[in-house]
């Protein structure tokens, strides 16, 4: 049978939530037994995120493949298991730059290049490609970033629109709309809805359901208004009204409106119904906690809600497995300094978690967050640039080693005991570039990583320039630093853990990437589960009624 197409833009404005919609029908297509892959086409012109500012793109979602992608990749690992690698992820920069490489080349034999054919082939091409990438996929999720109507993402609309007159059966396009609710008139609006789809039209696709992302579920009338309007069948016209508690109950709200078994029928996809038990019973979970963790973020972006995204999701993962609801404080670390009580500033929290992070701003907030969750025996998890702050931190207060630093951001410091690999004289030649994609780890028997994990040899994914410097290996060891994850077959170090306090852990990786709300990361889970049991020493220090009550 042939492989079927599933399209998903976005009309009237951003911020909809498209990639969480893609990943929720995605969800439960796979739980109806099909084989999916997703595919995030991005109209921006840069080649990847990865040069993006936080502030301008959140996240940049790292792969097992070393790409560095949409955020909206990391919605799709959390709600499906498709495959995820370079082919989820195009930009129109990469768009551009492969049909310029083969026009230098020749390849266009001397024809003039122009965005149809040769651009929407390129885009066509990437479709196909994601479909391919692994045996068995049935059904291949496209979502288009932006909004129907920007200039830039018109070369996509448009070779989906040639996609499907080639394909007729085989693609549907599913819209996703917003549908206001105006208060002053007292009324919701379906007018946005009508134009984002004129506009859709006008480039030549019809869409084949719409869902409007409302404040209410919508009436029936209206739901009759829209099919009309929009030439679509009023059963095809379903609402995704706002979540009342947690982004993973879409997933059921859409199934309750019968959107799988809708897309199932009009592909004429053979499938069974959906078991969605496991994902009902986490959700439950969320919904009836028992207790409450506080971990306080001490980062760069927090203003931004998307930047820290796969690390706010993987905490709450892990506090729902443990039965507790979570609360996450939001600490600028630039805003941290020596001369104000970190205590008075930042106290107050369960457990600290410093997430990665380039350049030097913030660098000796986070590295006074570490000192005093050291001090003060507090939990403290720190990854990637939150690891080579902890080392940092050690150094300098516990080794004696005044000033040490990462070379990242003092080049000349006397004690670089953070530093690219190409300065770490014994390990020269390999190459100074990022760090990118999934590496192999052994683990230490003894020690919390390997509690943690439970096993030997664990893959994780890696997104940094600069490493531990294993010329302070013995120095920290002998103080009590514990390394407890090894590159496999290498010598660097992954994983540095404080053997005299009850949870100080630092990774040189990004495990966020890989928790899933039905599979929440191993140390999540048990940096949640320590912030658990342990004593509420410093919550009870702020709240004065708790005293006494051990
Ligand atoms: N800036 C640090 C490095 O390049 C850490 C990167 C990160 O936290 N992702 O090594």
């Amino acid at each position: 049978m042939s492989i079927k197409y599933i399209f998903v833009t976005g009309g009237v404005v951003s911020s909809l939530g498209k990639g969480l919609t893609a990943a929720s029908i995605g969800q439960l297509l796979e739980a109806r037994g099909l084989k999916i892959a997703m595919l995030k086409l991005d109209p921006y012109l840069n080649v990847d995120p990865g040069t993006m500012n936080p502030f301008q793109h959140g996240e940049v979602y790292v792969t097992d493949d070393g790409a560095e992608t949409d955020l909206d990749l990391g919605h799709y690992y959390r709600y499906t298991n498709s495959p995820l690698s370079r082919a989820s992820n195009s930009t129109s920069g990469q768009i551009y730059e492969s049909v310029i490489k083969k026009e230098r080349k020749g390849e266009y034999l001397g024809k003039t290049v122009q965005v149809i054919p040769h651009v929407t082939d390129e885009i066509k091409s990437r479709i196909l490609a994601c479909g391919h990438q692994e045996e068995g996929i049935q059904v291949v999720l496209v979502e288009i970033g932006g909004t129907v109507g920007d200039i830039e993402s018109l070369p996509f609309l448009e070779a989906i629109r040639q996609f499907r007159y080639e394909r007729p059966k085989d693609c549907i396009n599913i819209h996703l709309t917003y549908v206001p609710y105006l208060k002053a008139a007292g009324e919701v609006k379906t007018k946005p809805t009508q134009h984002s789809v004129q506009v859709l039209r006008g480039i030549g696709i019809s869409p084949d359901l719409i869902l409007c992302r409302c404040e209410e579920a919508l009436s029936d009338e209206l739901k009759a208004k829209i099919s009309l309007f929009c030439n679509v069948p009023q059963d095809a016209v379903m609402d995704e009204k706002d979540v009342e508690h947690s982004v993973y109950e879409v997933p059921l709200d859409l199934h309750r409106q019968g959107l799988d078994e809708t897309i199932c029928k009009m592909l004429d996809l053979k499938s069974a119904k959906p078991d969605l038990t496991k994902w009902e019973k986490m959700l439950h979970s969320v919904l009836n906690p028992k207790g409450k963790v506080v971990v306080g973020i001490v980062g760069k972006y927090m203003d931004h809600q998307d930047a820290y995204k796969s690390i706010f999701e993987a905490l709450h993962h892990a506090a729902v497995a443990n039965g507790v609801a979570l609360e996450i404080r939001k600490f600028e670390s630039d805003r941290i300094v020596e001369n104000g009580s970190v205590e008075a500033l930042i106290g107050g929290c369960d457990g600290y978690l410093v997430p990665g992070g380039f350049g030097e701003r913030g660098w000796e907030g986070k590295v006074l967050t570490a000192k005093y969750c050291r001090e003060n025996k507090i939990p403290y998890f720190g990854i990637c640039l939150g690891m080579q702050v902890l080392i940092v931190e050690f150094a300098r207060h516990i080794l004696g080693l005044e000033n040490a630093h990462s070379t990242e951001v003092d080049r000349n410091t006397s004690y670089p005991v953070i530093s690219m690999i190409t300065e770490q004289k014994q390990i020269q030649n390999l190459g100074g570039t990022m760090r990118l994609g999934a590496y192999p780890c052994d683990l230490k028997k003894g020690t919390r990583a390997y509690e943690a994990y439970g096993k030997n040899l664990i893959s994780e994914r890696h997104r940094h320039r600069y490493e531990f410097n294993n010329e302070y290996k013995e120095a920290f060891e002998e103080k009590g630093m514990v390394f407890s994850g090894k590159l496999n077959k290498g010598q660097l170090c992954e994983i540095s853990e404080l053997k005299s306090h009850p949870w100080m852990v630092g990774v040189q990786f990004h495990p966020e990437f890989k928790s899933k709300p039905l599979a929440p990361h191993p140390l999540f889970l048990n940096f949640i589960n320590a912030l658990k049991i342990l004593p509420k020493k410093q919550l009870e220090k702020v709240a004065p009624t708790s005293q006494g009550d051990k």
